[in-house]
């Protein structure tokens, strides 16, 4: 009999590997030990409601979260919108003219940016496309941006929210490659490549849950609430504890800081693990608000202030009057207690809409471990591992080069997950 491959680990990793390898006709079973598939990016039901555990934004360069959304055919539950930045005293909409002059006029049309910020952001990007968005040496984002004498103002109003929003890590220990990337695939893509896409859906809604339906139909199994405790070789491959399942081919499409408990019976893998062990985490804390009215948003994601201030999305597709409002990497907005940060957060939100409509609820969601913090010269390990027939899949693998790596992101995770996929069905021709 045939063994269906298994993959340990239904976030969109995962999904993305199980659907492409069961796309070419070859079975998989995903395990996951939640009661549903997501991980980091799933629905979290509250008091009746169905919201997202944390607010996601993709943009028109996830390649590969389209290609997979459009197999699931849940694009429709995006929303997308041409980039525009509305801070409370800055505004910038990319126009609707050809690269790089959507970038060149929405830039000189900003509002909030002095004639001398504006220059100084073009000449940036000139050096960035002059060198290929390839740097010598990684160094942290705020480096670059000083060796490139970029003005505070223009920190604050726009590198600074890009690159914390991108990599999930302040801008003094973000690596600057990888800021460097972002920059290359959306500023400095095609126009559409920096659309923003909005869910219209809970985010298990976009992928999760017609995945299962996908991959039930192509002969394959999910299993939830299946958490696999180690993995240990056998002649023919690998056996899965709890699981009790033997299979020739492993794909561990979990968060990496579950990797060391499950691979502690394969010392081939302590090579792979000390990279692990390397990683530091950042978090990303989402506050929700029900407002009994919805709230008048000139466009569905405003900025609260500068640099790593919260940004409030409008989500009245979960129930009207709903809004998420979101705080990336560390701050001292993590040691405050709940009232007190809705407090704050209401203060901010009266200062952009005025007389605010009652509030009905609020929850705080903190994930600790949201992402790894993108440092420079980070070492991740590849998809393949040193035994055979073991794969990693996750948004934190990485290509050798290190100009094709991407921040944690949906979209490194679908890649990931892809790419895994393709080099199993190589390995086993
Ligand atoms: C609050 C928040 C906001 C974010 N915002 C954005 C954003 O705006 N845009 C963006 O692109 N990205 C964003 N991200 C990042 C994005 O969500 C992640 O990069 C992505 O979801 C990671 O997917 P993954 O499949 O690699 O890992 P995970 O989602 O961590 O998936 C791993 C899965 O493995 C399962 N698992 C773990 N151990 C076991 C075991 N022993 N047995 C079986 N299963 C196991 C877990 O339950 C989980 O489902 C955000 C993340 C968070 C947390």
């Amino acid at each position: 009999m045939k063994q269906r491959i298994a993959i340990v680990g239904g976030g969109w990793a995962g999904i993305a590997c199980a659907v492409e390898l069961a796309d070419q006709g070859v079975p998989v079973t995903l395990f996951e030990a939640a009661q549903q598939l997501g991980g980091r990016a799933r629905r979290v039901e509250w008091e009746g409601l169905a919201i997202d555990n944390g607010q996601h934004l993709m943009i028109g360069a996830y390649r590969e979260t389209l290609r997979l959304m459009a197999r699931l055919d849940s694009t429709q539950k995006l929303e997308r919108r041409p980039l525009e930045l509305h801070m409370p005293d800055f505004h910038l909409r990319l126009r609707n003219l050809p690269a790089p002059l959507h970038l060149a006029f929405g830039l000189l049309l900003a509002n909030g940016l002095r004639p001398s910020d504006k220059l100084a952001a073009a000449r940036f990007m000139r050096h960035l496309q002059h060198i290929d968005f390839r740097l010598d040496s990684d160094l942290s984002a705020s480096n670059l941006l000083a060796l490139n004498k970029q003005p505070a103002n223009l920190i604050a109003k726009f590198w600074a929210p890009i690159c914390i929003a991108a990599l999930n890590t302040p801008l003094d220990s973000a690596s600057a490659q990888v800021f460097c990337n972002v920059l290359r695939d959306s500023l400095a893509g095609a126009r559409t490549d920096c659309d923003l896409l909005f869910n219209r859906a809970d985010l298990s809604g976009l992928v999760a849950d017609s995945a299962i339906t996908f991959l039930r139909q192509r002969k394959s199994e999910v299993r939830l609430a299946s958490k696999v405790n180690r993995i240990s070789s056998t002649e023919a491959g690998f056996h899965l504890s709890e699981a009790d399942f033997s299979t020739s081919h492993v794909v561990l499409a979990t968060h990496p800081a579950r990797l060391p408990a499950m691979l502690s019976d394969l010392p081939e893998m302590a090579s792979t693990l000390r990279l692990i062990s390397a990683f530091t985490w950042q978090p990303i804390l989402t506050f929700w608000m029900h407002f009994s009215v919805p709230l008048k948003f000139p466009f569905p994601m405003l900025g609260l202030g500068d640099s790593n201030a919260p940004w409030v999305f409008e989500r009245n597709d979960i129930a009207p009057g709903m809004v998420a409002i979101v705080v990336s990497a560390e701050g001292p907005h993590l040691r405050l207690p709940a009232e007190q940060l809705r407090d704050d957060y209401l203060h901010l939100l009266a200062d952009q809409f005025g007389a605010l409509p009652e509030l009905l609820k609020s929850k705080v969601i903190i994930e600790k471990r949201a992402t790894y913090a993108c440092i420079p010269n980070m070492q991740r390990p590849g998809n393949r591992t040193p035994i055979k027939g073991l794969y990693l899949a996750g948004d934190y693998t990485a290509d050798a080069d290190s100009t094709h790596t991407y921040p944690a992101t949906l979209e490194a995770a679908v890649r990931s997950g892809v790419e895994c996929a393709r080099q199993i069905t190589s390995d086993r021709k």
